[in-house]
């Protein structure tokens, strides 16, 4: 019945973990949620304040499918002041969140075939929308002893003459690895000499906790012109609901990107653009509070995952989220059980003994970890990490 795509299709495994959390949690169950990635703050009163007067002045319609002008203005500002990049409105799109900028780039530009390349572990997303344009997404590898750090000669090993898009996403989901800039430098002039487009996800820029961010697109002109920008409200101000995302780059791309999101969702919600026009161009101090609350809690998260029996986790550089090591967990078993054998045997025993829901490693790509974000209260963090204590010490 269904269409041939759908056989390889695997649904957004970090959204399941939040439904299971959630469902958990309504039947009286008391789960610690470590799943899903978005900001436990609410959004700042100023931007919601900008969509309720929005909405009292009956901006309430169509606008351009691209966003409003007033938005592509404020995102041109942004990129300016933030990233140190120069674009005009025409080379902006303004989308319903990152993910749909992202489904609408490997639209405008994957034929079946194509390979993408997605340096591993990488976001689940990646791989299954370019799969669903028929396209192949071809993995490259970081490792935990680099810090995950992207590794520019296995880029350019896995560059063949199909190979299409390389998708950079720094800091990282789900690693927290903040790219070198000489990695990303000489993955940019790879792209450059081979013709290549890269995606810079960027949407968790505001929290790189060492180091200041550098979009890969402001490391040199050439680059910048085989670069499409990517980033999102939702998380530097807390509006993962409001669906609000964007790209920035050449302008024939943007406008086929246009044109896709045209025929297929017109534009973003009309009351969330007026929201972000205030986000990006007001006063940014509550991204500086919560990327200080969020620093103080990778620090409690990682110190406590390290004193964990049978877990070790690097130091995320980025982003929200402690990406442990569980493979000494391996071929334990509580009395009488099953040996856990992966990051998803890991994943179950966790969330069924000690009531904390995590992420399977194996679905970024890396079995042998699992993903906890810690955009959650000290509070939950200190009592999800002795829940866990508590459940792997009777483990043999
Ligand atoms: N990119 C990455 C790396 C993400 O983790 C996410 C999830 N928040 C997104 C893109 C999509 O974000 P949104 O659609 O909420 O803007
Ligand atoms: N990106 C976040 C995460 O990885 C939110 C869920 C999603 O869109 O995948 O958990």
């Amino acid at each position: 019945m269904l269409a041939d795509r759908l056989k390889s299709l695997a649904p957004s495994a970090t959204l399941a973990v939040q439904a299971r959390a959630r469902e958990l949690r309504a039947r009286g169950v008391d789960v610690i949620s470590f799943g899903a990635g978005e900001p436990d703050f609410d959004t700042p009163e100023r931007i919601k304040e900008a969509a309720v007067a929005a909405l009292r002045r009956g901006q309430t319609k169509y606008t351009e499918v691209g966003g409003i002008p007033e938005l592509r203005q404020a995102v041109c500002a942004k990129l300016r002041r933030d990233n140190g990049l120069d674009y005009e409105p025409a080379e902006i799109l303004v989308s319903c969140g990152a993910k749909h900028a992202l489904f609408n780039i490997v639209t405008a530009l994957v034929n079946p075939g194509d390979e993408v390349i997605v340096p591993s572990p990488f976001w689940v997303s990646y791989p299954e929308q370019v799969q669903l344009m028929g396209g192949v997404p071809v993995m490259v590898e970081t490792h935990e002893a680099t810090g995950f750090d992207l590794d520019p000669d296995r880029v350019r090993a896995a560059v063949t003459p199909r190979t299409k898009l390389v998708v950079l996403n720094s800091p990282n989901n789900p690693t927290g690895a903040v790219f070198s800039r000489a990695a990303m430098e000489a993955v940019g002039r790879l792209a450059v000499e081979r013709g290549l487009w890269i995606v810079s996800d960027e949407c968790y820029e505001p929290f790189t906790f060492e180091g200041r961010h550098v979009s890969v697109a402001a490391l040199d002109p050439e680059i910048k012109a085989r670069t499409i920008v990517v980033n999102t409200c939702s998380k530097a101000y807390a509006m993962t609901g409001w669906r609000l995302g964007y790209a920035a780059g050449a302008r024939p791309l943007i406008k086929a990107m246009t044109d896709v999101q045209s025929q297929v969702t017109s534009n973003p919600t009309s009351i969330a653009q007026w929201a972000a026009i205030e986000a990006l161009s007001g006063p940014q101090d509550t991204v500086a509070k919560m990327a200080g609350e969020f620093d103080r809690r990778r620090r409690l998260i990682v110190d406590g995952l390290n004193r964990l029996p049978g877990i070790s986790c690097t130091m995320p550089k980025g982003a929200f989220y402690a990406f442990a090591n569980v493979s000494g967990l391996f071929g334990r078993a509580l009395p009488g059980g099953k040996p856990l054998g992966g990051s998803t045997d890991v994943t179950a025993f966790l969330l069924e003994h000690a009531r904390v829901a995590v992420v399977p490693g194996v679905d970024f790509g890396s079995d042998a970890h699992i993903r906890m974000s810690y955009a959650t209260s000290a509070e939950l963090i200190r009592e999800g990490l002795a829940r866990m204590d508590a459940a792997l010490r009777g483990l043999r």
